[in-house]
């Protein structure tokens, strides 16, 4: 029975929902060795170094990848960076079929004045700051000030804003990675303000998420009523087809109509506020917006500046992809038709598609790609070299070694209450997952 060789680049959800679809394509007539290449010693991508802290059931989805990774035809290459170790010509030269989950992981800029200033920082540096990913362990986050203002009107705006809002007891018992933890039970910020330029109809927050806010038991979170209701009489013509729309308005609503209990720790949602100028003289001292109006569903600047003193500003407005070298980009994604790029190369997740979709969207994104691509697989494999042997980096951290820094963590998390206590640097994890 012929076996065919995949390599797919990245270990996120959009990499390992590719590997289960092929092999749930298996059957008497072909099957597949799957090769995962992860830049990282660690892999499960944004389970690991993306989903809130305080999110732990989004998390047991490792479980799902833990038993991808445990059929004897796969393969984990964990820190071995395309471009570096391997090239993607080679990857393509000695596989039947690469599949791209490279995902995006340089956040959007604001591109306004005064937003390089200490203090401005983008998500896609705090969010990974948190989780404890390796690059990002001496990210500057400066939690000194009272004030902090989170630009976006998205789910990682609301995860920025919870992390920075709630009471660090909450994260007591999560796998925020320690110096995270350690600088939130210290930070002085108690203001929280999350921001989006258009109205409450228009955010990108998911319901769930929204709801979920009144149960932090340590913050007001505050929505102005009189706002929610406005949006509501703008849209009311859609409302009744429009599911989405409706259930997160109405959760916006039952937030603002929460009495507020007059904690110290306070998150706002405020909405129609574009982001002008960030002010400052070596780090940020306040925020300039001008004031929006919707009109026939138009948003549109009115002539009203605000000014909003803050001490730290997070913008969280979306991702691009990091180019690949030898690989096609356009508008912050590969170029690609469906998932297929060129040749024997395709692209699944967040690197196809953009920063879109929760975990799950990207079990059906793949699902779809690898139809396409075992559509356009040759009747015989190719002829090929095992790529372990000219992979150059001696330090490959095998699924074997993941799973002993993964012990490791496991086990220093158990007496202290956590779930795991995440490992952060690069010498340790790569010490810890040797054979
Ligand atoms: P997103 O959902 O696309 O939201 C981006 C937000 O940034 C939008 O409100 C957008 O406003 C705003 N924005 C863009 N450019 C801006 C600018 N120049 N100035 C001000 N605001 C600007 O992106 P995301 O929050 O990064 O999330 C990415 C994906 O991950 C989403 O699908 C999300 O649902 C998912 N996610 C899910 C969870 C979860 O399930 N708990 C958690 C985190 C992320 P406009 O609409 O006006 O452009």
């Amino acid at each position: 029975m012929p076996t065919y060789r995949i390599a797919i680049v990245g270990a996120g959800p959009a990499g390992y929902f590719s590997a289960q679809a092929l092999q749930n394509s298996q059957d008497e007539e072909r099957t597949f060795a799957i090769d995962l290449f992860e830049r990282l010693p660690t892999p499960w991508g944004l389970v690991r170094s993306g989903v809130a802290p305080d999110h732990p059931k989004i998390k047991t989805v490792a479980k799902v990848f833990e038993k991808i990774a445990g059929d004897p035809n796969f393969r984990l290459f964990g820190n071995v960076e395309l471009g570096r170790d391997v090239s993607i010509e080679q990857l393509k030269e000695n596989y039947d079929a690469v599949i791209l989950a490279t995902g995006s992981s340089v956040g959007r800029k604001l591109g306004i004045p005064g937003e390089e200033l200490a203090g401005s920082l983008s998500a896609a540096d705090f969010v990974p700051w948190y989780n404890g990913h390796p690059d990002y362990v001496n990210v500057a986050v400066p939690l000194n000030g009272k004030n902090a203002v989170v630009i976006g009107a998205g789910n990682v705006a609301m995860d920025c804003g919870r992390m920075l809002a709630l009471d660090p007891t909450e994260l007591d018992s999560t796998d925020t990675a320690d110096h995270a933890h350690a600088a939130f039970h210290q930070s002085a910020i108690r203001n929280v303000t999350i921001v989006g330029r258009r109205g409450p109809e228009h955010a990108a927050f998911t319901s769930p998420e929204i709801r979920e806010l009144p149960k932090l038991e340590h913050t007001d979170v505050l929505i102005t009523q009189s706002e929610i209701e406005s949006a509501k009489e703008r849209v009311a013509e859609q409302l009744e087809g429009n599911k989405e729309l409706r259930n997160n308005l109405e959760a916006m609503l039952e937030v603002s109509q929460t009495p507020a209990k007059n904690h110290e720790r306070k998150l706002a949602i405020n909405f129609l506020l574009t982001p002008i100028e960030i002010i400052g003289n070596e780090k940020v001292e306040a925020i300039r917006f001008a004031r929006n109006e919707v009109m026939n569903d138009k948003v549109s600047a009115t002539k009203e500046i605000i000014e909003m003193p803050c001490d730290l500003v997070i913008s969280a407005i979306g991702y691009e992809v990091l180019p690949i070298p030898g690989v096609e980009f356009a508008n912050g994604k590969v170029v690609n038709e469906n998932g297929f790029v060129a040749d024997n190369l395709y692209v699944v997740g967040w690197a196809k598609r953009g920063p879109s979709g929760v975990i799950g969207t990207n079990k059906s994104d793949s699902s779809d790609v690898v139809k396409l691509l075992l559509a356009k697989l040759p009747s015989t494999p190719k002829e090929n070299s095992d790529i372990a042997k000219i992979i150059t980096n001696q330090q490959v951290v095998t699924q074997s070694g993941w799973q002993k820094i993964n012990q490791v963590e496991v086990e220093q998390g158990e007496p202290v209450g956590k779930p795991r206590r995440k490992v952060t640097d690069w010498k340790d994890l790569l010490s810890l997952g040797q054979e």
